[in-house]
């Protein structure tokens, strides 16, 4: 039996992840990798099915308590039956699901009966990776998704083409059916279970889309990313995520919903950033930060000169303003935080040696250990 990958990993999420994170991670998966929309592939469908599990395990408090305390095991002698399969899940559950935050509920949730104005569909999210360099100025990308599109060959009927949907003769053409409960006491109005409250159905099959009226197509956009963005926000583009759901919207009118593009920036080797300030770690010499110097530092807009005064100490942080990333909103830049870092030598020449240890006869003796008292006190702490 092979290996069973982390959850955390398998998610993509930190150990700390709170319960949107971890639903945020495994929608974007499951979209991805969603049977429906990966046709014969044996490694989405895998994929799929683990984030599943994952997600099965950690969207429940107890669950994820045990999986965090005893690992794999811990859910194996647990015993339990799954409560809920998600691998089980339609496309459209898996929307549904999120639709109180992904905004597919918010609009007027795609083929939600009983609410006002057009029919809306889902968003999608994609997520793109850029560079520091990339939030400094702002940049272009390309994004390619797969998205449910209405069938061309039916016009999103779903009908053979020739061929027309009939009325539904379960409900009449209503989508909705009465119900009676407790021997007639009440009444409830469903959805018809024969045509999923369309009104219609269909005798003759398109065969583009096997009747579903839906097609899963691959879509591709170039989406601007504004300079100063910060990693995990997203650039909502308006229109490009699905139609709404055939029950919906049998002939295709209504509002498509949006594509949400999440933003990873990557780490860079020699900034961190800090809201809108960059970090860097510079490495000095010991005779640099003795004696004072001129450093080179590098910026996101190429070299700069930073000096440094005589006498710098170990961690010292140097501010070189504007030298940051952009703010989002007013395009006003950040500074750049030098913190130096000094580097003692690990190996001396003869003659540096030398001159060290004269250096070191000549050093005022005030400030050793001994004579600021350090031993001392530190006897007394230990001995109190
Ligand atoms: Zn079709
Ligand atoms: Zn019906």
């Amino acid at each position: 039996m092979p290996a069973q990958r982390d959850y955390y990993e398998v998610l993509g999420v930190e150990k700390t992840a709170d319960a949107e994170e971890i639903k945020r991670a495994y929608r974007r998966l499951a979209m991805k990798y969603h049977p429906d929309r990966n046709p014969g592939d044996a490694e989405a469908e895998a994929r799929f099915k683990e984030a599943a599990a994952a997600y099965e395990v950690l969207a429940d408090v107890q669950t994820r308590q045990l999986y965090d305390q005893y690992g794999h095991e811990g859910l194996h002698s647990r015993g339990a039956a799954a409560t809920h399969d998600f691998s089980r899940m339609d496309i459209n559950d898996i929307f549904s699901m999120f639709g109180d935050i992904f905004g597919a509920g918010v609009g007027g949730g795609g083929g939600r009966s009983g609410r006002r104005g057009p029919a809306r569909g889902y968003d999608l999210e994609t997520e793109v990776t850029i560079t520091l360099d990339d939030v400094l100025k702002g940049c272009e990308r390309d994004v390619e998704f797969t998205r449910l599109d209405i069938c061309d060959k039916c016009t999103g009927t779903g009908a053979k083409p020739g061929s027309k949907p009939v009325q539904c003769p379960t409900c009449g053409g209503q989508g909705r059916v009465q119900q009676s409960g407790l021997g007639g006491m009440f009444r409830m109005v469903t959805n018809c279970p024969a045509c999923g409250g369309r009104g219609q159905v269909i005798r003759e099959f398109c065969e583009g889309c096997r009747g579903k009226g839906r097609v899963s197509r691959k879509r591709k956009l170039t989406v601007n990313i504004p300079a100063g963005i910060r990693e995990g926000q997203a650039v909502r583009v308006q229109g490009e995520g699905e139609p709404p759901p055939p029950e919906a919207s049998p002939a295709g009118e209504g509002i498509r919903g949006d594509l949400h593009v999440a933003v990873r920036v990557k780490g860079h080797d020699f900034f961190h950033r800090d809201g809108d300030n960059l970090l860097l770690e510079m490495p000095i010499s010991f005779t640099q930060a003795a004696l004072g110097a001129d450093l080179e530092i590098p910026t996101l807009d190429g070299a700069a000169k930073l000096t440094i005064p005589k006498g710098t100490q170990f961690g010292s942080a140097f501010r070189v303003s504007g030298k940051g990333l952009p703010n989002l909103r007013n395009g006003r830049r950040g500074d750049l935080v030098v913190g130096v870092k000094v580097e003692i030598p690990r190996r001396l020449s003869a003659k540096q040696e030398k001159l060290l240890r004269d250096f070191a006869e000549t050093e005022d003796k005030s400030v050793l250990p001994e004579s600021t008292g350090f031993w001392k006190k530190m006897a007394d702490l230990l001995g109190g």
